[in-house]
């Protein structure tokens, strides 16, 4: 085995950053361009900047392999502006790298929306419906990259990186064993939770997770925050409540609609008119309800614009599950002229949600986490659940494959993280103890 795609197959890497898409199938893809996503859209998650800091020299080595390996004639490595240690160790190695660029942007959220970051780094729209390869454009994220470069010197995939901030004494990122229970990765940490929710992933698209639910390969982030956030406070509301302020109070202001990422792209979504539908009372055949399909689940319209707090991305992602809708990629979009002017600081966003005093470094911590026991899960990806290739008793090593890609489906092969035996293998997951 020597090709690339191959080795990131076999080593289990998907993408970090979204949903986990596989990335030996992004390898197989020709493309004019690849785009490195370093924007690392949730505000104060850090991951990314340190390993772009940290690893520079590498990270741009795997871009040139990746760019060579889908024919892309350029690669673009982008990152904020404010992220002035990983662009001093990214420039000084990309000058020996032609076709790499490492394009700044300014601090907006959300810059890294795959559409959004694809039309501020090419210029192309990517259609409503689409994935960037439409618009002949790879995107990867960089711990995407990083893992790629670790399964090209062996190393299957097996740790996640995070940073864990918010109402934490040390904000600090880490590498943490896939598996890991979040519970147990606290107090390892010594990090103390009582009286606090968490967020797994960032402020505006994390979900509340809580202390048994494991870490997988797309974790990216803790985020420790008080239940009288704002963030918080939205994200415990039932849907019916949205539901119910929207028919009673939604004032058709457009402003949901007015800076709603994907409607300025040209994307035929308009929250204000779904809501509009929804204060009516339909159901199903709307035509305003076609757009749902469109949204990306931002949290602009919820947690930035909406002056009535509604959560349009709430009832849009109830929606998803219950509006007539055809599915179509819809092709020339027109950017709107206001987009330039619409776009949501990510410091003004920040103090709206109450979170400007845990704008603070996350430094790399340097501390090996070893948990007792890892519970991985054998679908943490797009595609199919991974087939278990060990069984109940016996015994495992960190890097050992234990589960694999199904005969000719979408998937992705599954390593233990510790050394241990396994001692349970239901309802998804794979339990190993040491
Ligand atoms: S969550 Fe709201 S702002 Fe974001 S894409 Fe969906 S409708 Fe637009
Ligand atoms: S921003 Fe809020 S009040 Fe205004 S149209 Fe959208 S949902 Fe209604």
């Amino acid at each position: 085995m020597d090709n690339l795609v191959d080795i990131v197959r076999e080593a289990g890497v998907v993408g970090a950053g979204g949903a986990g898409f596989p990335t030996h199938v992004k390898l197989s893809a020709q493309a004019e361009y690849l785009i490195i996503n370093g924007v690392e859209c949730e505000p104060l998650l850090q991951v990314d900047q340190y390993l772009m800091t940290e690893y520079a020299r590498p990270i741009v080595e795997t871009v040139e392999t990746v760019r060579q390996q889908v024919g892309a004639k350029k690669a673009f490595l982008t990152l904020k502006e404010k992220y002035t240690e990983a662009r001093q160790a990214l420039e000084a190695v990309v000058k020996d790298f032609p076709a790499i660029e490492v394009p700044v942007f300014p601090s907006v959220y959300p810059m890294g929306d795959e559409h959004v970051l694809v039309y501020e780094t090419v210029g192309r729209v990517v259609p409503a419906g689409g994935i960037p390869i439409d618009v002949g454009v790879v995107g990867m994220n960089v711990e995407t990259i990083w893992n790629i470069h670790r399964a090209i010197k062996g190393e299957p995939l097996v740790d996640t990186y995070l940073s864990i901030v918010g109402e934490v004494p040390e904000p600090m990122t880490i590498k943490v064993p896939l598996g890991t229970v979040t519970g147990d990765l606290l107090s390892l940490l010594g990090i103390k939770v009582a009286g606090l929710e968490i967020l797994e992933g960032g402020p505006m698209m994390g979900g509340l997770t809580t202390l048994d639910t494991p870490l997988q390969k797309t974790s990216k982030g803790l985020f420790l925050l008080k239940p009288t956030n704002p963030v918080i406070y939205r994200r415990k509301q039932p849907v019916s409540t949205f539901l119910k302020i929207a028919r009673a109070a939604c004032c058709h202001c457009n402003f949901c609609t007015e800076n709603c990422p994907r409607y300025l792209l040209g994307h035929p979504l308009e929250p204000h008119r779904i809501m509009w539908g929804v204060s009516i009372g339909e159901q199903e055949d709307f035509p305003a309800f076609e757009g749902v399909q469109y949204c990306c689940e931002c949290g602009v319209c919820e947690l930035y614009s909406c002056p009535m707090e509604i959560s349009p991305r709430r009832i849009i992602q109830n929606l998803k599950k219950t509006a007539k809708v055809d599915r179509k990629k819809v092709d020339e979009p027109a950017v709107s002229d206001l987009r330039e002017t619409r776009k949501v600081p990510t410091k003004r966003l920040e103090a709206r949600l109450a979170l400007t005093d845990y704008h603070k470094p996350a430094p790399w911590k340097d501390v090996a986490i070893v948990p007792k026991s890892v519970c991985i899960a054998l679908k943490s990806h797009v595609g199919v659940a991974s087939e278990p290739m060990v069984s109940v008793g016996d015994s495992v090593r960190r890097g050992q494959k234990i589960a694999r890609i199904p005969e000719g489906k979408l998937g992705a092969n599954i390593h233990a993280s510790i050394d241990g035996r396994v001692t349970e293998i239901a309802n998804g997951v794979v339990r190993i103890q040491q």
